[in-house]
Formats: C-alpha cells, structure tokens, sequence
C-alpha cells in the first residue's frame, strides 16, 4: 500500500497522481525524480566549486584558480543542459 508523500492519503497501486491534494506519486516519474535529485547535487557542487573559484583568488590554500573556474563553468554546462532536458520533459 503506497502512501501520498504530501498529504499521507492512500493511494491504489499503479495511481499517478494522488486523489486528494494532486500530489505526483513516488515512483510514477522516477526519470524526473532521479534527475531532480541530480540536479540539487549539481547544484551543490556548482555553488561549492564557486565559492572555490573566487576563494583561490585570495587564498593560497585552494585549488588554482583556473581549475576551480573550469569546474564551475563545467558545472554551470551540465546544469544548464539539464534544465533543458527537463523543460522537455515537462512539455510532454
Ligand atoms: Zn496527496
């Protein structure tokens, strides 16, 4: 028996979306869930190697400067294309 993870209603097996309150269902999207998990990921990382990126050009501690600048905006990419790849999703 699955459960409505917003509104805790039951819901019948192989439901899509919750009766009760329009919640999507756990495990209906798993593509766009596990890419939405992805994504905050990515998105800790690029925040992460951002604040490296402007850290290096005062601390002699970090990574160079140009390395933390290429992660970032090899991050930013991935992000981006990401975003792309939902839009298309979500049009579907
Ligand atoms: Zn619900």
């Amino acid at each position: 028996m699955e459960r409505c993870l917003d509104c805790n209603s039951t819901l019948k097996k192989g439901e899509t979306e919750c009766w009760a309150c329009g919640h999507i269902v756990a495990g209906s999207q798993p593509s766009s869930k596990a890419s939405g998990h992805f994504s905050k990921v990515i998105n800790f990382f690029l925040y992460l190697s951002g604040a490296f990126t402007i850290a290096s050009l005062f601390f002699d501690a970090t990574p160079p400067f140009s390395r933390c600048l290429t992660a970032t905006v090899v991050l930013f990419l991935v992000k981006s294309s990401m975003g792309q790849m939902l839009q298309k999703d979500d049009k579907e």
